[in-house]
């Protein structure tokens, strides 16, 4: 059967990357969180000294951005992809909450996304991908052949994302996180680099009232639908 690109695209804590993770398991395809990508850049700039208390060294992240390589392996308990850097395991650490603070300043710079975007293209050359993100529709990868852009309000994204703390243990605070999904919506639509917006030739879901079996069943039905156009 033919390969295609789904590009799902949309705000912070959406779900799109449980729909995307489930129609990949489904059909069989990769499933890669860019995500997960700038996340590591992030927690490699805390870990190496280019962010302290918010404040990027740019300069220093340049000369460092062809030493960050990321990559992500299939845990063959859990059965779900995980996250390294440099050959790290970093999936729990690039969850947490001073990660989720610092991440947008550094995804806004340039020469991050050209580096991001380059190993993206990569990983999707053969098609049989699933990738979400901000970018994947416009810049990634313009001509998927499906491409999604997800959205809910701020209210329930931050509340998906508190119980998933919680669920983990973690400590959480709802007015804390709704004010970073807020902060990351605005830095994510008005960076100047790839803006999140939705591409022309996307579909719109707006999932605050949908179960994860309902979203998922939308998603494979139109995974479906461009199947049987392209037969
Ligand atoms: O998807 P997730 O919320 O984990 O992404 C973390 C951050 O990475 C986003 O808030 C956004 O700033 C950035 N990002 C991006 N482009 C992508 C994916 C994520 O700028 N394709």
């Amino acid at each position: 059967m033919k390969k295609i690109t789904i590009a799902i695209d949309g705000f912070s804590s959406c779900g799109k990357s449980t729909m995307a993770k489930d129609l990949a398991r489904k059909i069989g395809y990769i499933y890669i969180d860019s995500g997960a990508m700038y996340r590591a850049v992030t927690l490699y700039s805390m870990e190496n000294g280019i962010i302290n208390q918010g404040n990027i060294d740019a300069e220093k992240l340049k000369q460092h951005i062809s030493d960050i390589h990321i990559s992500f392996k299939l845990n063959a308990e859990t059965g779900k992809p995980e996250t390294y850097l440099n050959d790290v395991n970093v999936e729990d650490r690039i969850r947490g909450m001073e990660v989720s603070s610092n991440v947008s300043p550094i995804s806004a710079i340039d020469f991050v996304r050209v580096a991001m975007v380059a190993q993206q293209q990569e990983m999707g050359e053969a098609k049989g991908i699933v990738m979400d993100g901000r970018d994947i529709g416009t810049t990634v990868f313009p001509k998927a052949e499906l491409k999604i852009f997800v959205t809910a309000s701020p209210e329930i994204r931050a509340q998906r994302r508190y119980d998933e703390l919680k669920a983990k243990g973690e400590t959480a605070d709802f007015e804390e996180i709704l004010k970073n999904v807020k902060e990351r919506d605005y830095i994510d639509q008005n960076r100047e680099v790839s803006p999140l917006r939705m591409a022309d030739d996307a579909l719109l879901l707006d999932n605050s009232n949908l179960t994860h079996e309902q979203q998922s069943k939308w998603l494979y039905d139109q995974y479906h639908r461009v199947i049987e156009s392209l037969k």
